[in-house]
């Protein structure tokens, strides 16, 4: 039994792999694309107090909320640092601006 791999099969199977990957990151861009804004009057928006700009937070009425709280630094938060908005786990399909905020806030793990 012969286990060698040929050359041939290696370079067929690189450019196969080569192929793939952009096939990849363009999946997972496509699926960033697909998500619809939050709409802050959405009911389960409304009911956690979802606001686009979290500078606007009614304080008075979200005695948990610090100034320093906005989506880009939530847990739940899905994008990179200086992503503008992505997807927030709490709220499935839509996406969040990274300067946004709800009641479900809790802080990144550094
Ligand atoms: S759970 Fe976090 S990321 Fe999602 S909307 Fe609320 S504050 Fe923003």
């Amino acid at each position: 039994m012969q286990n060698k791999i040929s050359r041939r099969a290696l370079v067929k199977g690189g450019l196969i792999a080569g192929a793939l990957i952009p096939v990849i990151g363009f999946e997972a861009s496509a699926a960033a694309a697909a998500l619809v804004p939050l709409d802050p009057k959405d009911p389960t928006a409304q009911a956690l107090g979802f606001v686009t700009d979290a500078t606007k937070v009614d304080a008075a009425a979200n005695v948990t909320y610090k100034p320093t709280q906005k989506c880009s630094n939530c847990v739940q938060y899905q994008g990179k640092a200086g992503d503008a908005t992505a997807a927030c786990t709490i709220f499935a399909g839509k996406s969040v601006p990274a300067g946004g905020w709800c009641k479900v806030w809790a802080a990144k793990p550094a």
